[in-house]
């Protein structure tokens, strides 16, 4: 929409928002975080909510365009010190959760002051080099040999330490920045492959691409002129993709698809088999790869349901020329019996942890033995 249509955007829903909800004044707290105070208690709040919904639900027009909103709320009391981030990080709770509204408790006070100053210290971190990647290696099952790794990011923070994705991907998608986010993640894994090729050594590399920015073109278009520059072949470079719910403008996401893998990129659909509308995907998407979740695959050499499913999805994925790789593969039965179905590549932590670029390097270069 570009910034200034969205702060037109805001205004309009921040004018709708005070008719129906009386507020006095409404703050704008993010790109799509508005507050305000009320003075109704919690019991007169459901159908308040309710009705500030209702309202939302003829389009607005901004720049001769349509357009469409859900409000998902958040409530805290608001004498509380930190009232707005709690009723905040309520509404982002409940947005995942897929619920219409939350009300804040005590105990999740502390995560949300903590992680509303992460996104306030996010543009310094990527740039005074705090976000770290670490490539976790994927063997070839057919030659024995790591040649392909993913990129995991990490954020080392200051004051909290070493911060796993799960701490601050989330919110950063939320709160719509996870663009600037990737892009670094790709920048860097480039510069290592880059790396890992001057040394000798041609190790293919995965990053992990949120579906919502299949809805952006300017994400598209930044990391194709990032790629473009790479100095890398972009065969290379893979970005997996999660099957997931909000894959919801489908025809846009395929083209950005299509764009990348015309580019040279592979495509690999992340932690295949949890996600809905699954063979769907393989038709409409130009998939490379499927990438078996770690739940069918954990238990696979002990549990005959999932040693089904994983076989099946195997023989499914080579009739239809894509290749397979399975996660999660925690010891030496699972991979022996990973590597007895024709998988293509096998991943996890018995095969190795996420490590910094060159341990990966020396660890690419060993040979591995295999069961078979
Ligand atoms: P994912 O893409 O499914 O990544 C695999 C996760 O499983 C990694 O956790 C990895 O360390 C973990 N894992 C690997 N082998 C094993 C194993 O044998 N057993 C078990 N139990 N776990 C294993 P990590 O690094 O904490 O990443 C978590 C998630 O964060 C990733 O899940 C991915 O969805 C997301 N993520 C990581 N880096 C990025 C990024 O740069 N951008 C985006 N958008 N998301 C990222
Ligand atoms: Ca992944
Ligand atoms: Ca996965």
């Amino acid at each position: 929409m570009g910034a200034e249509n969205q702060g037109e955007l805001m205004r309009r829903l921040g004018d709708r928002l005070q008719v129906a909800g009386s507020a006095t004044a409404i703050y704008r707290m993010d790109d799509r975080t508005l507050v305000w105070t009320t003075s109704l208690t919690i019991s007169e709040l459901e159908p308040q909510l309710a009705g500030l919904r209702a309202v939302m639900r003829s389009p607005f027009e901004v720049a001769g365009r349509r357009l469409g909103v859900s409000l998902t709320f958040g409530v805290a009391t608001a004498d509380a010190p930190g009232a707005a981030s709690s009723a905040a990080h309520a509404a982002s709770l409940a947005r995942r959760a897929g619920k219409p509204w939350r009300l804040h408790t005590d105990d999740e006070g502390e995560t949300a002051a903590q992680q509303f100053s992460l996104l306030g210290e996010l543009d310094d971190a990527v740039r005074s080099g705090q976000i770290k990647v670490l490539y976790q290696p994927k063997i070839n099952l057919a030659t024995g040999r790591i040649d392909a790794a993913e990129a995991l990011v990490r954020w080392q923070h200051p004051v909290y330490g070493m911060l796993p994705p799960d701490c601050f991907i989330p919110l950063i998608e939320d709160a719509g920045r996870i663009d600037g986010l990737t892009l670094a993640v790709l920048g860097q894994a480039i510069n290592d492959a880059r790396q890992w090729l001057i040394g000798g050594q041609e190790i293919a590399v995965a990053i992990n691409i949120s579906a919502g920015l299949l809805a952006s073109d300017s994400f598209a278009a930044r990391a194709l002129a990032l790629i473009k520059g790479a100095g890398v072949p972009a065969r290379m470079l893979t970005f997996e993709v999660t099957e997931s719910a909000q894959f919801d403008k489908a025809d846009k996401a395929i083209a950005i698809l299509e764009s990348f893998r015309a580019a040279g990129v592979r495509l690999s659909i992340d932690d295949y088999g949890t996600g809905q509308s699954t063979l769907n995907y393989l038709k409409l998407l130009p998939v490379t790869e499927l990438k078996i979740d770690r739940s069918f695959v954990q238990h696979a050499h002990i549990d005959r349901g999932d040693a089904m499913l994983v076989r099946s999805t195997v023989q499914l994925a080579h009739e239809l020329g894509i290749k397979v790789v399975a996660e999660g593969i925690e010891d030496a039965a699972c991979l022996a019996f990973i590597q007895g179905i024709g998988c293509d590549y096998g991943q996890g932590y018995f095969i190795g942890r996420p490590l910094p670029a060159g341990e990966l390097a020396a660890l690419a270069g060993q040979p591995v033995a295999l069961a078979a």
